[in-house]
């Protein structure tokens, strides 16, 4: 301790406030340990602050400008008007409603909330340094600490977050005005969501990708309807080309590129959102005094109870690795809390969903079919397309399509994919299905209602039996 210190103990410590670290604090409020949650920042994390919320808030908002400008099929004319910065103040209030709620339900199940930096002072204690100037620290004692710090944007070398042009994701979601030009550099889930906003806002999108398609780490029939869609808002893609700098161009700047080759390109924008990937924040926590290992890669492996290798130091979310998603970080979290106040709680990663809110949505969740013939099953699919939905056609949204995954001997169901509209949504039925361990003909005789793009899961579920009503079957 350092003069001026105080001392504090609590049962659990939880470092770090967004969904993984505020989950795991009230599931510990309501089993009745003592907890203490300090955040550096703002309660919620990424998600509720700078990614999942402020993100899905800008989609809405940009649809809704694109939509009602381009119904002319549907008899409407509109020439909206989009005023930057009310919209941007339109998602700061959906935001503020959000980390008020945390706040407020950390402290009715009786969280200790503690603002500040939180780093490992020992085996079994922290110092948390209020303000960042290494004054009115106070060190917290603890039985056992969660780590919950999550990640941060990758910086591209040559492109420094700190110089004004150039944007994390966090800077591009809260930019005043519409950018006349932008050039996005990686085209992963969050560059190609951003991409959606800003063409569907007026802007002039390049997308650099270093790889050789959008969203690399989905089937290639997922993403071609996303690629072709941003095309046809007048996104234009580079595809095998590294950002390797930018430099001040008369009123804009000059990104450049180069491929394998060397060949350099140059593009011409206002400015630059580089969305490459993000780290796990776990340098600046002094892991070492507290025996916790990370990977080479700065992560925290955990076993299925979310434990690190210090029996009584646990991480969840992005920190402790892919995928890094919140509904991941939140169960992890509660997961956490259970096994330390001794319930037989264990972590199960069989159905994790996850989405891409792109035009249109991407969803999957469970085993693709290569992925289940590589695990030994014996494959079946099943498809339905969205351009045989009486619902998709009544939305104007009727490209892509539902396809389950199940084993063909056992009928199991093993896996789901959806490109199409509202697919974050319907991956629920399907992940669902998945963990109650519900066959492809459970899925086929459930009646779901009419008309709803829901009917789309069931026809897949037909289609993979040789009997869908609404399309020819294999
Ligand atoms: C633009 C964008 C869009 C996204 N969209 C989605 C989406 O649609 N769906 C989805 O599932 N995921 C999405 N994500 C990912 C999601 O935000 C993360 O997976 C999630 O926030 C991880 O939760 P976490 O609790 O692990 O960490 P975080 O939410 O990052 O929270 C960590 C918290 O720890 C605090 N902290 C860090 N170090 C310390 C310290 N030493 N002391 C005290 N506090 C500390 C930080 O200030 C932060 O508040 C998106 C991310 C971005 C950037």
């Amino acid at each position: 301790m350092v003069v001026g210190d105080i001392s504090t103990g609590t049962d659990v410590l939880v470092i770090g406030a967004g969904p993984g670290g505020y989950v795991a604090a009230i599931r510990a409020g309501q089993l009745d340990l003592d907890v203490t949650l300090v955040e550096k920042d703002a309660y919620g994390g990424t998600c509720l602050n700078y990614g999942c919320i402020p993100s899905k808030a800008m989609i809405t908002a940009s649809d809704l400008a694109h939509e009602a400008g381009h119904a002319e099929e549907m008899g409407i004319y509109a020439d909206p008007e989009v005023e930057m910065g009310e919209m941007v103040g339109w998602k700061d209030g959906v935001v503020d409603q959000l980390t008020g709620g945390v706040e407020k339900l950390c402290k009715a199940n009786g969280v200790e909330l503690m603002e500040g930096r939180a780093e490992f002072a020992g085996e079994n204690s922290a110092r948390v340094v209020h303000g960042g100037d290494g004054q009115g620290a106070e060190t917290v004692e603890f039985e056992h600490a969660i780590v919950s710090t999550g990640s941060r944007p990758i910086e591209v070398p040559g492109f420094d977050f700190g110089d004004e042009p150039v944007l994390d994701s966090r800077q591009a979601l809260a930019l005043a005005e519409v950018p006349e030009s932008l050039v996005i550099v990686g085209a992963g889930y969050i560059g190609m969501e951003l991409a959606g906003v800003f063409a569907k806002l007026g802007t002039d999108v390049t997308v650099v990708e270093m790889l050789d398609s959008v969203l690399p780490a989905y089937e290639d029939d997922l993403a071609r309807p996303v690629k072709k869609n941003a095309e046809s808002l007048g996104v234009d893609f580079h595809f095998g080309e590294a950002a390797s700098g930018w430099e001040e161009a008369g009123d804009g700047i000059t990104v450049a590129t180069e491929d394998e080759d060397g060949e350099v390109s140059e593009f011409g924008a206002e400015k630059v959102l580089v969305a490459v990937g993000r780290d796990p924040v776990t340098d600046t926590l002094e892991l070492s005094n507290a025996g916790v290992e990370t990977t080479d890669a700065g992560f925290i492996e955990t076993d299925d109870r979310a434990r690190s290798n210090v029996e009584h130091v646990f991480a969840v979310g992005d920190v402790a690795g892919e995928p890094m998603l919140a509904h991941k970080a939140s169960k992890e979290g509660q997961v956490a809390a259970e096994v330390i106040a001794g319930e037989p709680a264990a972590l199960d990663y069989q159905a994790v969903p996850a989405a891409v809110f792109t035009d249109p949505e991407i969803a999957t969740v469970g085993l693709t079919e290569a992925e289940a013939d590589e695990e030994g099953f014996e494959p079946t699919v099943g498809q339905f397309p969205f351009n045989a939905s009486g619902r998709a056609l009544t939305t104007g949204h009727a490209e892509g399509f539902v396809r389950v995954v199940a084993d063909e001997p056992s009928g199991f169901l093993l896996g789901a994919q959806i490109v199409g509209p509202e697919a974050s949504e319907l991956i629920a039925e399907l992940g669902f299905a998945i963990e109650m361990g519900a066959t492809l003909e459970d899925v086929a005789s459930t009646i779901h209602t009419h008309p709803t793009l829901s009917e789309a899961v069931m026809e897949a579920a037909e289609n993979a039996l040789d009997h869908a009503i609404h399309t020819l079957n294999r």
